[in-house]
Protein backbone atom coordinates (compact mmCIF):
# COMPACT_ATOMS: atom_id res chain seq x y z
CA UNK A 1 0.00 0.00 0.00
CA UNK A 2 0.70 3.74 -0.07
CA UNK A 3 2.85 5.84 2.67
CA UNK A 4 -0.42 7.39 3.17
CA UNK A 5 -1.45 3.96 5.49
CA UNK A 6 2.47 4.64 7.10
CA UNK A 7 1.39 6.93 9.81
CA UNK A 8 1.98 8.12 13.61
CA UNK A 9 0.45 5.74 16.04
CA UNK A 10 -2.97 7.13 16.56
CA UNK A 11 -2.49 9.22 20.12
CA UNK A 12 0.57 11.42 18.36
CA UNK A 13 -2.06 11.89 15.64
CA UNK A 14 -4.86 12.85 18.25
CA UNK A 15 -2.90 15.32 19.68
CA UNK A 16 -1.96 17.02 16.78
CA UNK A 17 -5.17 16.93 15.34
CA UNK A 18 -6.54 18.16 19.25
CA UNK A 19 -3.91 21.44 18.70
CA UNK A 20 -4.35 22.45 15.37
CA UNK A 21 -7.74 21.26 13.85
CA UNK A 22 -10.70 23.03 14.42
CA UNK A 23 -13.54 20.18 13.60
CA UNK A 24 -16.86 21.71 11.95
CA UNK A 25 -19.96 21.39 13.80
CA UNK A 26 -18.11 20.11 17.06
CA UNK A 27 -17.75 21.21 20.50
CA UNK A 28 -13.85 21.04 19.85
CA UNK A 29 -12.87 21.24 23.69
CA UNK A 30 -14.73 18.06 24.34
CA UNK A 31 -13.41 16.29 21.06
CA UNK A 32 -9.74 17.12 22.29
CA UNK A 33 -10.05 15.12 25.64
CA UNK A 34 -11.57 12.63 23.75
CA UNK A 35 -9.48 12.36 21.01
CA UNK A 36 -11.06 12.17 17.04
CA UNK A 37 -11.07 8.75 15.75
CA UNK A 38 -8.81 8.66 12.26
CA UNK A 39 -10.36 7.25 9.30
CA UNK A 40 -7.41 5.91 6.83
CA UNK A 41 -9.16 3.94 4.03
CA UNK A 42 -12.39 3.25 2.82
CA UNK A 43 -13.37 0.07 0.14
CA UNK A 44 -17.10 0.06 -0.66
CA UNK A 45 -18.64 0.48 2.64
CA UNK A 46 -16.34 -0.09 5.12
CA UNK A 47 -13.82 2.36 6.37
CA UNK A 48 -10.70 1.35 8.11
CA UNK A 49 -8.98 3.44 10.70
CA UNK A 50 -6.13 4.03 11.98
CA UNK A 51 -6.36 0.97 14.53
CA UNK A 52 -7.14 -1.75 11.95
CA UNK A 53 -11.23 -1.55 13.09
CA UNK A 54 -13.26 -1.97 10.06
CA UNK A 55 -16.05 0.37 10.16
CA UNK A 56 -19.69 0.10 8.25
CA UNK A 57 -20.40 3.35 6.75
CA UNK A 58 -24.27 3.49 6.83
CA UNK A 59 -23.74 7.53 6.07
CA UNK A 60 -21.77 7.64 3.21
CA UNK A 61 -19.52 10.14 4.25
CA UNK A 62 -21.69 12.88 4.50
CA UNK A 63 -24.72 11.16 2.34
CA UNK A 64 -21.98 11.77 -0.61
CA UNK A 65 -20.43 8.87 -1.11
CA UNK A 66 -22.74 6.92 -3.56
CA UNK A 67 -20.64 4.80 -5.45
CA UNK A 68 -18.57 3.47 -2.21
CA UNK A 69 -14.92 3.99 -1.28
CA UNK A 70 -12.16 2.75 -3.44
CA UNK A 71 -13.45 3.57 -7.00
CA UNK A 72 -9.68 3.41 -9.25
CA UNK A 73 -11.44 5.31 -12.25
CA UNK A 74 -12.36 8.49 -10.31
CA UNK A 75 -8.59 8.54 -9.16
CA UNK A 76 -7.38 7.76 -12.39
CA UNK A 77 -9.67 10.51 -14.35
CA UNK A 78 -8.45 13.13 -11.49
CA UNK A 79 -4.99 12.00 -12.20
CA UNK A 80 -5.60 12.73 -15.93
CA UNK A 81 -7.19 16.18 -15.92
CA UNK A 82 -4.77 17.25 -13.31
CA UNK A 83 -1.78 16.61 -15.73
CA UNK A 84 -3.88 18.04 -18.75
CA UNK A 85 -5.49 21.07 -17.49
CA UNK A 86 -5.60 21.26 -14.03
CA UNK A 87 -7.39 24.71 -13.85
CA UNK A 88 -9.15 27.13 -16.00
CA UNK A 89 -11.66 29.69 -14.98
CA UNK A 90 -15.30 30.33 -16.75
CA UNK A 91 -15.63 33.58 -16.37
CA UNK A 92 -14.33 35.26 -19.30
CA UNK A 93 -15.57 33.99 -22.46
CA UNK A 94 -13.49 30.51 -22.07
CA UNK A 95 -14.49 26.83 -21.37
CA UNK A 96 -13.23 23.53 -21.19
CA UNK A 97 -14.66 20.08 -22.10
CA UNK A 98 -15.05 18.65 -18.87
CA UNK A 99 -17.15 21.45 -17.54
CA UNK A 100 -19.13 21.34 -21.18
CA UNK A 101 -19.47 17.39 -20.89
CA UNK A 102 -20.80 17.44 -17.49
CA UNK A 103 -23.42 20.18 -17.97
CA UNK A 104 -24.92 18.91 -20.64
CA UNK A 105 -24.64 15.15 -19.24
CA UNK A 106 -26.75 16.55 -16.29
CA UNK A 107 -29.45 18.56 -18.52
CA UNK A 108 -29.70 14.98 -20.16
CA UNK A 109 -30.07 13.88 -16.51
CA UNK A 110 -32.34 16.22 -14.77
CA UNK A 111 -36.11 15.89 -15.46
CA UNK A 112 -38.14 18.67 -17.62
CA UNK A 113 -36.76 21.86 -19.05
CA UNK A 114 -34.13 21.66 -16.24
CA UNK A 115 -31.01 22.47 -18.77
CA UNK A 116 -29.07 24.87 -17.05
CA UNK A 117 -26.21 24.65 -14.88
CA UNK A 118 -24.66 27.05 -12.67
CA UNK A 119 -21.47 25.33 -10.99
CA UNK A 120 -20.65 25.78 -7.16
CA UNK A 121 -17.57 24.41 -5.39
CA UNK A 122 -20.67 22.93 -2.79
CA UNK A 123 -24.22 22.51 -1.94
CA UNK A 124 -23.80 25.81 0.43
CA UNK A 125 -23.03 27.67 -2.09
CA UNK A 126 -25.34 26.56 -4.79
CA UNK A 127 -27.75 27.59 -2.73
CA UNK A 128 -26.34 31.01 -2.24
CA UNK A 129 -26.30 31.26 -6.03
CA UNK A 130 -29.84 30.51 -5.74
CA UNK A 131 -30.92 33.30 -3.25
CA UNK A 132 -29.18 35.57 -5.77
CA UNK A 133 -30.39 33.91 -9.16
CA UNK A 134 -34.45 33.97 -7.84
CA UNK A 135 -34.10 37.58 -6.54
CA UNK A 136 -32.19 38.64 -9.65
CA UNK A 137 -35.07 36.47 -12.05
CA UNK A 138 -37.87 38.55 -11.25
CA UNK A 139 -36.09 42.22 -10.89
CA UNK A 140 -35.11 41.20 -14.22
CA UNK A 141 -39.23 40.90 -14.89
CA UNK A 142 -39.80 44.18 -13.45
CA UNK A 143 -40.36 42.58 -9.59
CA UNK A 144 -37.60 43.15 -7.86
CA UNK A 145 -40.04 43.28 -4.27
CA UNK A 146 -40.30 39.68 -4.96
CA UNK A 147 -37.54 38.85 -3.25
CA UNK A 148 -38.78 36.89 -0.40
CA UNK A 149 -37.95 32.98 0.06
CA UNK A 150 -39.80 30.58 1.92
CA UNK A 151 -38.25 27.68 4.11
CA UNK A 152 -38.87 25.28 6.97
CA UNK A 153 -38.22 25.29 10.16
CA UNK A 154 -35.25 22.34 10.82
CA UNK A 155 -34.22 22.51 6.86
CA UNK A 156 -31.18 22.18 6.32
CA UNK A 157 -29.56 23.75 2.98
CA UNK A 158 -26.15 24.40 4.03
CA UNK A 159 -23.71 26.87 6.34
CA UNK A 160 -22.38 29.75 4.67
CA UNK A 161 -24.85 33.14 5.79
CA UNK A 162 -26.65 32.91 3.11
CA UNK A 163 -27.50 28.95 3.13
CA UNK A 164 -27.59 29.14 6.40
CA UNK A 165 -30.15 31.57 6.65
CA UNK A 166 -32.46 29.77 4.18
CA UNK A 167 -31.95 26.74 6.57
CA UNK A 168 -33.92 26.34 9.57
CA UNK A 169 -31.64 25.37 11.98
CA UNK A 170 -31.92 27.65 15.54
CA UNK A 171 -28.69 26.22 16.40
CA UNK A 172 -27.61 27.94 13.23
CA UNK A 173 -29.54 31.57 13.57
CA UNK A 174 -28.51 31.68 17.11
CA UNK A 175 -24.97 32.31 15.69
CA UNK A 176 -23.34 34.98 14.10
CA UNK A 177 -25.62 37.08 13.24
CA UNK A 178 -28.37 35.06 10.84
CA UNK A 179 -30.71 34.94 9.20
CA UNK A 180 -30.40 37.32 6.07
CA UNK A 181 -33.45 39.74 5.42
CA UNK A 182 -36.19 38.51 3.91
CA UNK A 183 -36.21 34.89 4.22
CA UNK A 184 -39.41 33.16 5.64
CA UNK A 185 -39.27 29.73 7.81
CA UNK A 186 -42.74 27.66 7.86
CA UNK A 187 -43.28 24.30 10.04
CA UNK A 188 -42.01 21.64 9.11
CA UNK A 189 -44.17 18.00 8.05
CA UNK A 190 -42.46 16.51 10.92
CA UNK A 191 -46.08 13.83 11.88
CA UNK A 192 -44.22 11.76 14.45
CA UNK A 193 -43.06 15.12 16.63
CA UNK A 194 -45.84 17.45 15.95
CA UNK A 195 -48.87 15.81 14.36
CA UNK A 196 -50.32 15.80 17.77
CA UNK A 197 -53.88 13.72 17.47
CA UNK A 198 -53.85 14.94 13.89
CA UNK A 199 -53.76 12.19 10.97
CA UNK A 200 -50.76 12.14 9.24
CA UNK A 201 -52.45 12.78 6.09
CA UNK A 202 -54.17 15.79 7.83
CA UNK A 203 -51.20 16.79 9.50
CA UNK A 204 -49.57 16.96 6.08
CA UNK A 205 -52.00 18.95 4.47
CA UNK A 206 -51.94 21.62 7.14
CA UNK A 207 -48.33 21.64 7.47
CA UNK A 208 -48.45 22.36 3.18
CA UNK A 209 -51.29 25.17 3.71
CA UNK A 210 -49.11 27.20 5.85
CA UNK A 211 -47.09 27.69 2.85
CA UNK A 212 -50.01 29.38 1.46
CA UNK A 213 -50.95 31.21 4.49
CA UNK A 214 -47.33 32.56 4.16
CA UNK A 215 -47.95 33.86 1.05
CA UNK A 216 -51.24 35.64 1.45
CA UNK A 217 -49.89 37.11 4.37
CA UNK A 218 -46.49 38.43 2.83
CA UNK A 219 -48.50 39.24 -0.39
CA UNK A 220 -47.71 37.35 -3.10
CA UNK A 221 -45.77 40.02 -4.89
CA UNK A 222 -43.24 39.65 -2.07
CA UNK A 223 -42.67 35.85 -2.63
CA UNK A 224 -39.75 34.98 -4.68
CA UNK A 225 -39.88 31.04 -4.35
CA UNK A 226 -40.02 28.02 -2.06
CA UNK A 227 -37.09 25.90 -1.40
CA UNK A 228 -37.62 22.17 0.43
CA UNK A 229 -35.47 19.42 0.54
CA UNK A 230 -37.69 16.20 -1.07
CA UNK A 231 -36.99 14.32 1.97
CA UNK A 232 -35.33 16.42 5.04
CA UNK A 233 -32.07 15.19 5.13
CA UNK A 234 -29.76 16.81 8.45
CA UNK A 235 -33.25 17.54 9.90
CA UNK A 236 -33.83 13.69 10.52
CA UNK A 237 -34.58 11.99 7.46
CA UNK A 238 -38.00 13.58 7.80
CA UNK A 239 -40.72 11.85 4.87
CA UNK A 240 -43.35 13.86 4.91
CA UNK A 241 -47.00 12.24 4.89
CA UNK A 242 -48.20 11.55 1.34
CA UNK A 243 -50.70 14.90 1.38
CA UNK A 244 -47.38 17.10 1.80
CA UNK A 245 -46.27 17.24 -2.12
CA UNK A 246 -49.12 17.91 -3.60
CA UNK A 247 -50.57 20.16 -1.95
CA UNK A 248 -46.97 22.55 -1.89
CA UNK A 249 -47.23 21.57 -5.90
CA UNK A 250 -50.40 23.35 -5.96
CA UNK A 251 -49.38 26.22 -4.14
CA UNK A 252 -46.35 26.88 -5.53
CA UNK A 253 -48.45 26.91 -9.24
CA UNK A 254 -51.48 28.57 -8.31
CA UNK A 255 -49.09 31.57 -6.83
CA UNK A 256 -46.94 31.44 -9.66
CA UNK A 257 -43.60 30.97 -6.59
CA UNK A 258 -40.59 29.38 -7.62
CA UNK A 259 -40.18 25.83 -6.52
CA UNK A 260 -36.68 25.07 -5.60
CA UNK A 261 -35.49 21.07 -4.90
CA UNK A 262 -32.48 20.88 -2.81
CA UNK A 263 -31.56 17.32 -4.26
CA UNK A 264 -28.37 17.81 -2.20
CA UNK A 265 -28.41 14.50 -0.74
CA UNK A 266 -31.55 13.16 -2.53
CA UNK A 267 -29.93 14.06 -6.26
CA UNK A 268 -28.19 10.97 -7.69
CA UNK A 269 -29.58 7.43 -6.96
CA UNK A 270 -30.43 7.95 -3.21
CA UNK A 271 -34.41 7.74 -3.56
CA UNK A 272 -34.20 5.06 -5.64
CA UNK A 273 -34.58 7.73 -8.90
CA UNK A 274 -32.11 9.81 -10.37
CA UNK A 275 -33.43 13.11 -8.42
CA UNK A 276 -36.17 13.26 -5.18
CA UNK A 277 -38.23 15.27 -7.18
CA UNK A 278 -38.95 12.31 -9.62
CA UNK A 279 -39.94 10.16 -6.46
CA UNK A 280 -41.69 12.83 -5.23
CA UNK A 281 -43.41 13.57 -8.33
CA UNK A 282 -42.61 17.45 -7.92
CA UNK A 283 -41.75 19.88 -10.57
CA UNK A 284 -38.80 22.65 -9.68
CA UNK A 285 -38.09 25.50 -11.63
CA UNK A 286 -34.70 25.22 -9.58
CA UNK A 287 -32.55 21.72 -8.39
CA UNK A 288 -29.89 21.81 -6.03
CA UNK A 289 -27.56 19.42 -7.11
CA UNK A 290 -23.51 18.45 -4.79
CA UNK A 291 -22.54 15.54 -2.48
CA UNK A 292 -23.62 12.43 -4.55
CA UNK A 293 -23.00 14.65 -7.94
CA UNK A 294 -19.36 13.17 -7.57
CA UNK A 295 -19.86 10.92 -4.93
CA UNK A 296 -17.46 13.09 -2.82
CA UNK A 297 -14.55 12.66 -4.59
CA UNK A 298 -14.06 16.01 -5.55
CA UNK A 299 -15.86 19.37 -3.97
CA UNK A 300 -18.44 20.15 -6.47
CA UNK A 301 -21.95 21.55 -6.76
CA UNK A 302 -24.00 23.33 -8.65
CA UNK A 303 -27.88 24.82 -9.37
CA UNK A 304 -29.77 23.18 -12.48
CA UNK A 305 -32.16 25.71 -13.43
CA UNK A 306 -35.08 25.73 -16.32
CA UNK A 307 -35.19 26.75 -19.34
CA UNK A 308 -37.06 30.35 -18.48
CA UNK A 309 -35.15 31.39 -15.56
CA UNK A 310 -32.37 30.67 -17.67
CA UNK A 311 -33.62 32.73 -20.58
CA UNK A 312 -34.48 35.58 -18.18
CA UNK A 313 -30.81 35.68 -16.39
CA UNK A 314 -28.92 35.38 -19.66
CA UNK A 315 -30.50 38.98 -20.72
CA UNK A 316 -27.92 40.99 -18.64
CA UNK A 317 -24.53 40.06 -17.06
CA UNK A 318 -25.10 38.09 -13.74
CA UNK A 319 -22.71 39.58 -10.98
CA UNK A 320 -22.10 36.36 -9.39
CA UNK A 321 -19.33 33.45 -9.50
CA UNK A 322 -17.04 31.10 -7.76
CA UNK A 323 -13.50 30.91 -9.03
CA UNK A 324 -14.25 27.07 -8.55
CA UNK A 325 -17.41 27.23 -10.58
CA UNK A 326 -17.06 24.68 -12.79
CA UNK A 327 -13.42 23.36 -11.67
CA UNK A 328 -12.09 20.70 -14.37
CA UNK A 329 -11.11 18.22 -12.27
CA UNK A 330 -13.74 18.19 -10.23
CA UNK A 331 -15.91 18.20 -13.20
CA UNK A 332 -14.40 15.69 -14.63
CA UNK A 333 -14.43 13.33 -11.84
CA UNK A 334 -18.51 13.88 -11.23
CA UNK A 335 -18.50 13.17 -14.74
CA UNK A 336 -17.38 9.39 -14.03
CA UNK A 337 -19.09 8.95 -11.25
CA UNK A 338 -22.18 9.60 -13.28
CA UNK A 339 -20.94 7.45 -15.98
CA UNK A 340 -20.48 4.44 -13.09
CA UNK A 341 -24.08 5.35 -11.43
CA UNK A 342 -25.70 4.97 -15.02
CA UNK A 343 -23.38 2.24 -16.21
CA UNK A 344 -23.86 -0.23 -13.39
CA UNK A 345 -27.00 0.91 -13.33
CA UNK A 346 -26.62 1.61 -9.50
CA UNK A 347 -30.17 3.53 -9.53
CA UNK A 348 -31.67 0.14 -10.07
CA UNK A 349 -29.69 -1.52 -8.09
CA UNK A 350 -31.19 1.26 -5.28
CA UNK A 351 -34.48 0.37 -6.53
CA UNK A 352 -34.95 -2.92 -7.24
CA UNK A 353 -32.45 -4.57 -4.48
CA UNK A 354 -31.06 -2.87 -1.94
CA UNK A 355 -33.67 -0.24 -0.68
CA UNK A 356 -36.25 -2.74 -0.49
CA UNK A 357 -34.10 -5.32 1.03
CA UNK A 358 -33.34 -2.45 4.09
CA UNK A 359 -36.97 -1.37 4.07
CA UNK A 360 -38.02 -4.54 5.21
CA UNK A 361 -35.47 -5.11 8.36
CA UNK A 362 -35.30 -1.31 8.75
CA UNK A 363 -39.73 -1.33 9.60
CA UNK A 364 -38.81 -4.87 12.01
CA UNK A 365 -36.38 -2.62 13.93
CA UNK A 366 -39.98 -1.10 15.38
CA UNK A 367 -40.13 -4.36 17.51
CA UNK A 368 -37.45 -2.75 19.77
CA UNK A 369 -38.36 -1.88 22.79
CA UNK A 370 -36.78 1.52 21.62
CA UNK A 371 -37.91 1.91 18.53
CA UNK A 372 -41.30 4.02 17.34
CA UNK A 373 -41.08 4.64 13.96
CA UNK A 374 -39.05 3.73 10.99
CA UNK A 375 -39.24 5.80 8.34
CA UNK A 376 -36.83 5.19 4.22
CA UNK A 377 -37.25 6.57 1.38
CA UNK A 378 -35.03 4.47 -1.24
CA UNK A 379 -31.59 4.13 0.97
CA UNK A 380 -32.26 7.05 3.40
CA UNK A 381 -33.89 5.99 6.94
CA UNK A 382 -34.42 7.33 10.29
CA UNK A 383 -36.00 5.42 13.12
CA UNK A 384 -37.73 7.38 16.07
CA UNK A 385 -36.61 6.60 19.70
CA UNK A 386 -39.00 6.69 22.16
CA UNK A 387 -39.60 5.58 26.02
CA UNK A 388 -43.70 5.16 24.93
CA UNK A 389 -44.53 4.24 21.59
CA UNK A 390 -48.12 4.74 21.49
CA UNK A 391 -48.01 7.83 23.33
CA UNK A 392 -44.72 9.31 20.98
CA UNK A 393 -43.44 10.95 23.59
CA UNK A 394 -39.87 12.25 23.83
CA UNK A 395 -37.67 11.32 27.14
CA UNK A 396 -37.41 12.96 30.30
CA UNK A 397 -34.09 13.92 29.37
CA UNK A 398 -32.86 16.94 27.16
CA UNK A 399 -33.18 16.09 23.28
CA UNK A 400 -30.49 14.04 21.45
CA UNK A 401 -29.15 13.13 24.73
CA UNK A 402 -30.50 9.41 23.80
CA UNK A 403 -29.98 9.52 20.31
CA UNK A 404 -26.23 10.90 21.36
CA UNK A 405 -25.69 7.44 23.58
CA UNK A 406 -27.23 5.43 20.75
CA UNK A 407 -24.79 6.70 18.33
CA UNK A 408 -21.95 6.02 20.80
CA UNK A 409 -22.74 2.30 21.01
CA UNK A 410 -23.48 2.05 17.14
CA UNK A 411 -19.62 3.61 16.62
CA UNK A 412 -18.26 1.19 19.44
CA UNK A 413 -19.97 -1.32 17.65
CA UNK A 414 -18.06 -0.40 14.25
CA UNK A 415 -21.49 1.19 12.72
CA UNK A 416 -21.44 4.20 11.41
CA UNK A 417 -24.87 5.96 11.95
CA UNK A 418 -26.01 9.27 12.57
CA UNK A 419 -28.36 10.42 15.27
CA UNK A 420 -30.16 13.81 14.85
CA UNK A 421 -32.15 14.54 18.43
CA UNK A 422 -33.33 11.16 19.48
CA UNK A 423 -34.00 9.80 15.91
CA UNK A 424 -30.83 7.92 14.30
CA UNK A 425 -30.37 8.05 10.74
CA UNK A 426 -28.89 6.16 7.60
CA UNK A 427 -27.74 6.82 4.07
CA UNK A 428 -25.54 4.17 3.40
CA UNK A 429 -23.32 4.38 -0.18
CA UNK A 430 -25.94 2.96 -2.80
CA UNK A 431 -24.17 -0.12 -3.58
CA UNK A 432 -24.60 -1.78 -0.30
CA UNK A 433 -25.24 -5.56 -0.82
CA UNK A 434 -27.75 -7.67 0.83
CA UNK A 435 -25.31 -9.44 3.34
CA UNK A 436 -23.92 -5.75 4.15
CA UNK A 437 -27.45 -5.00 4.76
CA UNK A 438 -27.44 -7.99 7.35
CA UNK A 439 -24.46 -6.48 9.05
CA UNK A 440 -25.66 -2.85 9.54
CA UNK A 441 -28.68 -4.28 10.89
CA UNK A 442 -26.97 -7.01 13.36
CA UNK A 443 -24.86 -4.40 14.77
CA UNK A 444 -27.95 -1.35 15.07
CA UNK A 445 -29.72 -4.21 16.97
CA UNK A 446 -26.67 -5.31 19.22
CA UNK A 447 -26.46 -1.07 19.59
CA UNK A 448 -30.03 -0.23 20.33
CA UNK A 449 -29.67 -3.58 22.74
CA UNK A 450 -27.04 -1.67 24.64
CA UNK A 451 -28.43 1.83 24.35
CA UNK A 452 -31.51 0.34 26.05
CA UNK A 453 -29.35 -1.42 29.13
CA UNK A 454 -28.12 2.18 29.63
CA UNK A 455 -30.91 3.83 29.71
CA UNK A 456 -32.53 1.26 32.20
CA UNK A 457 -29.55 2.19 34.01
CA UNK A 458 -30.15 6.05 33.87
CA UNK A 459 -33.42 5.61 34.74
CA UNK A 460 -34.64 6.88 31.78
CA UNK A 461 -36.80 3.96 30.62
C1 LIG B 1 -25.14 19.03 2.81
C2 LIG B 1 -26.28 19.82 2.31
C3 LIG B 1 -26.11 21.10 1.80
C4 LIG B 1 -24.80 21.82 1.86
O1 LIG B 1 -23.84 21.24 1.06
P1 LIG B 1 -22.28 21.54 1.36
O2 LIG B 1 -21.59 20.86 0.22
O3 LIG B 1 -21.99 20.96 2.72
O4 LIG B 1 -22.10 23.00 1.36
C5 LIG B 1 -27.19 21.74 1.25
N1 LIG B 1 -28.40 21.15 1.21
C6 LIG B 1 -28.61 19.92 1.70
C7 LIG B 1 -29.96 19.31 1.59
C8 LIG B 1 -27.56 19.23 2.29
O5 LIG B 1 -27.79 18.02 2.82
Amino acid sequence: MSSITNHLPTAELQALDAAHHMHPFTANGGLAQKGARVITSGNGVMLTDSEGAQILDAMAGLWCVNIGYGREELADVAARQMRELPFYNTFFQTTHTPVIALAAKLAELAPGDLNNVFFAGSGSEANDTNIRMVRHYWAMQGKPQKSVIISRKNAYHGSTVGSGSLGGMSGMHAQGGLPIPDIHHINQPNWWSEGGEMSPEDFGRARAQELEQAILDLGEDRVAAFIAEPVQGAGGVIVAPDSYWPEIQRICDKYEILLIADEVICGFGRTGEWFGSQTLNIRPDVMTIAKGLSSGYAPIGGSIVSDEIASVIAQDEFNHGYTYSGHPVASAVALENLRILEEEDIVGHVRNIAAPYLQEKWQALTEHPLVGEAKMVGLMGSIALTPDKSARVPFKAEAGTVGYICRERCFANNLIMRHVGDRMIVSPPLVIQPDEIDLLIERAWKSLDECHSELRKEGLV
